[in-house]
């Protein structure tokens, strides 16, 4: 039952992705040195930034446990500062599947739409809000953040910078993957990528999301783990020496990278979402006006020229992004 409901009516049988990748074992880390599971935290004799990766965000995204897995078994320390390594919704991570792989993406609630002090703050609990919370001081000692993700379709990896230039800045400097977009997130609730001094413009503090690619593709991990390394090298946590052996296809690659600026996020208000066409992202639509999809029947069209369609998504419930639109600015 409960994989049928967090499909919201999406057939099983529409899943044609196969899991290329394997869930790696994470239980050597779960005593980490945090006193909080699943955190494990590195200190340099050297000052310098406090950098957090964090990875199972979405407990079905595990390219980036693959790529953290990677990073513990290659003992990799950091130069300078503090890098902390964080699984965060574990719990959904042990109900991965093979057979139903977009099943484990949370336990009760979207572990990504909680980070708001007024959410974390209040009375009602769930699995996801008890690991938010765990967690929260971990956010908050955080200077920069990495959250890495992977999408239900497979299109071109996105950096999702969010709406302050300093991210963006960031988001160059690591150099991979060609698009970046910039967005204000969900009215479903806040990333913790936009949690606190991460979204504040007067705040130092930096976060970047990254979109690997396909949840269960094999190049979603080798992106995972170059876009990780390329960060930690433009923080000077570690240099490109000390992590080349790592290193994947996409360690070396200069690409001119675009900008997509997000305008809008078309939120789900009816009982029935409907796509006009089969879209898997980043379709430009040409002329304002085209059809998109209809909400409960009423038709929601481009607002644009050269309208972007930003990760339609298959879960297309009431109160959730139903696809995000934007444009090249860069
Ligand atoms: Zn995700």
């Amino acid at each position: 039952m409960q994989h049928h409901d967090l499909l919201g009516g999406c057939p099983l049988s529409d899943l044609s992705y196969r899991v290329e990748l394997t869930p790696p074992d994470i239980e050597p880390y779960r005593a980490g040195n945090t006193g909080i599971d699943y955190v494990t935290r590195f200190t340099a004799a050297e000052p310098g930034p406090h950098v957090l990766v964090t990875a199972l965000t979405h407990g079905n995204e595990i390219c980036g446990a693959i790529a953290l897995d990677r990073l513990f078994r290659a003992e990799v320390r950091p130069r300078r500062g503090t890098l902390t390594l964080a699984f965060d919704n574990v719990a959904a991570y042990r109900e991965f599947d093979v057979r139903y792989p977009i099943a484990s993406r949370y336990v009760d609630e979207d572990f990504n739409r909680l980070w708001s002090p007024a959410l974390l703050d209040g009375p009602r609990r769930s699995v996801e809000l008890d690991r938010a919370r765990t967690l929260r001081p971990v956010v908050d000692a955080a200077d920069f953040l990495l959250d890495l993700h992977s999408m239900q379709y497979a299109t071109a990896p996105l950096m999702l910078a969010g709406l302050l230039p300093r991210s963006r800045a960031l988001a160059r400097r690591v150099g991979i993957p060609e698009l970046i977009m910039c967005d204000a997130g969900h009215a479903a609730g806040p990333r913790m990528r936009d949690y606190g001094g991460f979204g504040d413009p007067a705040s130092p503090k930096t976060a970047l999301l990254i979109e690997c690619g396909q949840h269960w593709e094999r190049r979603a991990a080798e992106v995972a783990i170059d876009v990780m390394l390329r960060f930690l090298i433009a923080l000077d946590i570690v240099s490109r020496d000390d992590v080349a052996a790592l290193g994947g296809p996409d360690f070396d690659a200069t690409p001119r990278q675009r900008v997509i600026e997000v305008t809008e996020a078309v939120t789900i208000s009816g009982e029935h979402f409907d796509f006009a066409a089969d879209y898997r992202g980043l379709e430009v639509l040409p002329e304002k006006g085209s059809l998109i999809g209809r909400d409960d029947g009423r038709e929601v069209r481009t607002p644009y020229d050269n309208c972007v369609l930003i990760m339609p998504s298959r879960r297309l419930v009431k109160g959730q992004t139903a696809v995000r639109l934007g444009r090249y600015v860069e």
